[in-house]
């Protein structure tokens, strides 16, 4: 193609990085020179460059989708910072706005477009940007057109017909999303089965996973905020009601802390989506609502207080911390309870036998990764396809391995209270009962009288737990029905670890571990390079204030804090920091310069 521009020329000036990164080069190359792409990579993997760049280089305005408003502003905001010709089409703009964009892209002045599928396939528009020249067309969150994610987005399944009516333009999907079934979904419902698939190693680094049995959830979450003071993160929660309570709690702890939930009114989820965006260190709690549009490039942890019921929306929402590529730590807490109660809603709900299956294995896999004695990001990445090789060496299992121990007896103590109590308690009963402990309801039931009460005593409560949570997930118990389901032996998996035939390992739970990777921070500044530093984003954050505008567009903080350690004298030396193009060189250079002068 002739009038295709140098990749590599934009990428510096533009972008302000020196090379691309992984798969980057390759994507570019090939939609640059006509091809559909789909690119799979992890969340912070550098997917908007792949389109990004193609769209500056190819003739005409790209076309961006993009399934929310906010996060669409944000994206032309940031292109507009790198001084490139951006805009947006969506409904919540005036017919005077609407116009001049219009304008703007007839004369041929728009190198990008973002907008909504609603928008794009309303009305006459698509028949009418199909008489101008247009570079691209970028599908962002692509697995939004797939059935099988939780956010499914009916109208990304008519962009099926793009090729009708934009023959020859390239098309490029991207998501994170790592599961193997909704990429073929992708594939299919976008109509696009010669694209040539792009699939970057969804291994992060930066994240560390840790994942603990619920002891005290809320001191566990206090202790785990605690070492997070000036951070911002999220913590997930399964419903609703426990998002606004937890949320609440934690205020009362002196912790900044807001709830998000898709029961909320529009204009409170949106004042809490701003305040995140902002910068500010603060805590959100929210139910899977709260998940696309999430940019934020610095969110520090995500804790689940709830498990998943898949490793693909676990692995998405922990991908949400750390985009940055800067440390990150995630925590999930899980016990016998949720295993339980999972597996029963699934038994319960009215989807079609095929899909339960699904969702079955999805569950299972999940269970299995919280049990598991092995490298949890290595089980992770086996979840979508991917075998790592080698373990991760970063998260709890890595660093403090847990062993297995014979625990058949203690099985079979825990099963047979179980069954002598008439198989209608909950953990906490059966573990008063095999402890020996006269509570209320133990002398009410006359369970202290039965053979199995202080079978146990020489254990703790936390063993015990454990024991139980082991049984739930191997299957040997399950939750009853009713509004206080207790526990139910599976008789068919109990039976043989009753008579002896089965032995069973457990995994003993690893004693706490010290807080060590609390220390674990981004490259650590000396102490006058930190002042330095904060002295700069004391600054942007000014900027980003009177810009009405999240600081992160202006730079990142990765961005600051190389400027901080390389102190440049010049523009020139600024911009040759990764990640000062030519067009922030040019607004904020001065600035920059001015800030590090003082320190
Ligand atoms: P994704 O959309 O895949 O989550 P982004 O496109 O937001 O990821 O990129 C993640 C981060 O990586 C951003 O901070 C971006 O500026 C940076 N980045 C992307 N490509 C490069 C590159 N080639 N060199 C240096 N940094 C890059
Ligand atoms: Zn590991």
């Amino acid at each position: 193609m002739l009038d295709v521009r140098d990749p590599r020329e934009i990428l510096a000036r533009v972008f302000g990085f020196p090379d691309f990164r992984g798969l980057q080069s390759d994507v570019v190359a090939h939609v640059n020179a006509g091809g559909d792409a789909l690119v799979l990579m992890p969340t912070g993997g550098g997917k908007s460059v792949c389109y990004q760049v193609p769209a500056l280089c190819r003739p005409g305005t790209a076309l961006v989708i993009s399934p929310l408003i906010a996060l669409m502003d944000d994206q032309v905001a940031a292109m507009r910072e790198l001084g490139v010709a951006a805009s947006s089409l969506h409904s919540e703009m005036d017919q005077e706005t609407q116009r001049e964009v219009w304008r703007e892209l007839e004369a041929g002045r728009l190198d990008l477009l973002y907008l909504s599928p609603e928008r794009l396939l309303s009305g006459n528009l698509l028949q009418r940007l199909a008489r101008r020249s247009i570079a691209l067309v970028a599908i962002d969150e692509a697995h939004c057109v797939s059935q099988w994610g939780h956010e499914f987005r009916p109208e990304y399944r008519l962009l099926a017909c793009l090729p009708e009516h934009l023959p020859g333009v390239p098309r490029i999907a991207l998501t994170a999303t790592a599961d193997p079934r909704t990429r073929e979904d992708i594939l299919a419902s976008l109509n696009m089965p010669a694209a040539r698939v792009f699939t970057a190693s969804f291994h992060r680094p930066n994240l560390n996973v840790t994942v603990a049995p619920k002891e005290s959830e809320s001191g566990q979450l206090m202790e785990f905020l605690a070492a997070h003071k000036d951070d911002a993160g999220i913590v997930y929660v399964g419903s609703r009601a426990k998002a606004e309570r937890t949320a609440e709690r934690l205020r009362a702890k002196g912790i900044v802390a807001t709830a998000f939930h898709a029961g909320l009114a529009p204009e409170v989820k949106r004042a809490a989506l701003m305040r995140f965006r902002s910068g500010e260190a603060m805590v959100v709690v929210a139910t899977i609502a709260f998940g696309m549009g999430i940019d934020r490039p610095d969110v520090r942890f995500v804790v689940h207080l709830d498990m998943p019921n898949s490793p693909e929306s676990y692995y998405q929402q922990i991908g949400r911390a750390g985009r940055d590529g800067d440390p990150a730590e995630t925590l999930l807490l899980y016990g016998a309870e949720d295993i339980a109660r999972a597996r029963h809603f699934l038994s319960e709900s009215a989807a079609p036998e095929s899909e339960r299956q699904v969702m079955r294995a999805r569950l299972e896999a999940m269970i299995g990764l919280v049990e598991t004695v092995g490298c949890r990001t290595r089980s992770l990445l086996a979840c979508f396809g991917e075998e790592m090789g080698r373990d991760c060496g970063h998260c709890d299992n890595c660093l403090a391995p847990p062993k297995r121990i014979d625990g058949t007896v203690a099985a079979q103590k825990v099963l047979s209270a179980i069954y002598r109590t008439g198989q209608m308690f909950g953990a906490l009963h059966i573990i008063s009962v095999l402890r020996g402990q006269t509570t209320e309801a133990v002398i009410r039931h006359g369970h202290d009288k039965l053979p199995t009460f202080g079978i146990g005593v020489e254990q703790s409560a936390g063993f015990w737990r454990g024991v139980i949570r082991h049984l739930v997930s191997f299957g040997a118990l399950r939750a009853g029905s009713g509004e206080y389901p207790g526990l139910e032996l599976e008789t068919e998996r109990a039976r043989p670890i009753l008579r002896g035939e089965e032995q069973v390992f457990l995994r003993e739970d690893a004693p706490r571990r010290p807080a060590a990777r609390d220390a674990v921070r981004a490259t650590a500044l000396g102490p006058h390079d930190e002042a330095v530093f904060q002295a700069l984003r004391s600054w942007r954050a000014r900027v980003a204030a009177e810009h009405k505008l999240p600081p992160y567009v202006i730079f990142h903080d990765s961005v600051l804090r190389d400027i901080s350690g390389v102190k440049p004298a010049t523009l020139d030396e600024l911009g040759g920091i990764k990640g000062v193009g030519a067009s922030k060189l040019e607004r904020y250079g001065g600035a920059v310069l001015a800030v590090l002068a003082k320190g």
